[in-house]
């Protein structure tokens, strides 16, 4: 029973809350705002109602507006103003405790791509000033991430330019986790830390892009991606290739490592070869490994080593096994208050898919791009290479196992060119 006939679902939420927070710059002093950001101050009442539309305030927001308006009142460093920045932060920026009692943590909502939102994260203690993830690198990222520590000092109170960033820690070689990389190498003293599977992407970039490139094409005439669609997406994906140039990391990070005076490495492959996650006390940052939401896209080993779901599934048992995480905060998305459940549930997810490729299989013979269309129907844009790298990375899993076998092996054996077709043993 839903006690609230026209509550608000999960897509109101999400919009109930950027309106609630694009009113919150009103808790900022205004000369601490970006004036095109003063200009267009909302209301925090207006911008909720014309958020959610027809549905009804839930009570949660219903607190919030509330302690939003008394504390928009009061004014920027009134109490009132100081207790719902403790508890909800401030435009997206929000302070987390860790059982580290020096330690402060901060995260930061950063577009890396138009609609696209990572979440980097700022760890001080003492003198220390770590970046977790550095953002893509593009205009609207480097804006973000400079907005986000301004609102760090203004709000919190913590001294931290951008100049000052002692260590930069590079979850995974994914464009949006790391392009700000080489920005902060030019304006900063940071030093760039990365797992060393991943260092060879940001060390030789234009490298890993031409053979990613060329694995791709190979994977995709096999998987029976029609030629023009197979140019238009390796175009797209070549496309990263203009946003960054190589950076030599200055130190390459293994499982187990503790760095900036303590925090672990846990080495978690799966998603991406080099993907780690780093234990900050009680808070596990997990990057891409886990989400709150959305299961993180899986790449066929076939393609690039160390990705894959068998490997993803390891990584998952391993977290999954950790002690004393209380708290897990993903690359993008919200928090994760119980990991292993989140845990669990990505992992049924996983294996459902899998059921869902074995019946296809059961029904007839299929090219990775046949099972794709019929795993998601048709895709549009990007959309088309993570659902064929989605669906191959299921179908490699179980031809792993012997659980699939190849169709037209004689046509396989016989022509250089020919397309992959699988089905149930
Ligand atoms: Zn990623
Ligand atoms: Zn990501």
């Amino acid at each position: 029973m839903d006690e609230y006939p026209l509550g608000m679902d999960a897509r109101t939420r999400r919009s109930a809350l950027q309106a609630l927070r694009r009113a919150e710059g009103a808790l900022l002093r205004p000369e601490a705002l970006p004036e095109e950001v003063q200009a267009e101050l909302p209301g925090a009442r207006e911008a909720l109602t014309s958020a959610i539309g027809d549905a009804r305030i839930e009570p949660a927001f219903a607190e919030r507006l509330a302690a939003l308006e008394r504390a928009t009142d009061a004014g920027p460093g009134s109490a009132s103003a100081r207790d719902y920045v403790d508890r909800h932060g401030v435009r997206g920026v929000v302070r987390f405790k860790t059982a580290g009692a020096s330690t402060r943590l901060y995260e930061l909502p950063v577009e890396t791509f138009p609609g696209h939102v990572n979440n980097v994260y700022l760890i001080v203690d003492g003198e220390l000033r770590c970046l977790f993830d550095v953002g893509s690198g593009t205009p609207t990222s480097r804006r973000d991430l400079a907005a986000g520590l301004a609102i760090v000092r203004e709000a919190f109170g913590e001294a931290v330019q951008l100049e000052q960033i002692d260590l930069a820690i590079v979850s995974h070689a994914h464009i949006d986790h790391f392009g700000g990389a080489l920005d902060l190498r030019e304006k900063s003293r940071a030093l760039l830390l990365v797992h060393e599977l991943d260092a060879r992407v940001l060390a030789a970039f234009e490298e890993r892009i031409v053979i990613a490139e060329r694995n791709l094409d190979v994977y995709m005439r096999r998987a029976g991606v029609e030629d023009a669609v197979r140019q238009e997406l390796i175009a797209m994906y070549g496309f990263s290739k203009q946003l960054f140039r190589s950076v030599e990391p200055d130190r390459r990070l293994r499982d187990g490592d503790l760095v900036a005076g303590g925090y672990r490495v846990h080495h978690v492959p799966g998603h991406c070869p080099g993907l780690i996650c780093l234990q900050v006390h009680d808070v596990l940052l997990t990057a891409d490994h886990v989400l709150s939401r959305i299961t993180p896209n899986q790449m066929p080993e076939s393609i690039t080593p160390f990705t894959g779901l068998e490997h993803y599934f390891r990584s998952l048992g391993k977290v999954r096994k950790l002690e004393g995480v209380d708290l897990a905060l993903g690359g993008h998305e919200e928090p994760i208050t119980d990991l292993r459940s989140r845990v669990d549930e990505i992992t049924m997810f996983h294996l459902k898919r899998l059921d869902r490729v074995r019946e296809i299989c059961r029904e007839g013979a299929h090219s990775v791009a046949g099972l794709s269309f019929a795993l998601f129907g048709a895709q549009v844009g990007y959309g088309r290479l993570l659902a064929l790298t989605e669906a191959g990375a299921h179908v490699e899993y179980l031809h792993g196992r012997g659980e699939l076998r190849i169709a037209n092996l004689s046509e396989v054996a016989a022509r250089d060119d020919a397309v992959i077709l699988y089905c149930l043993r």
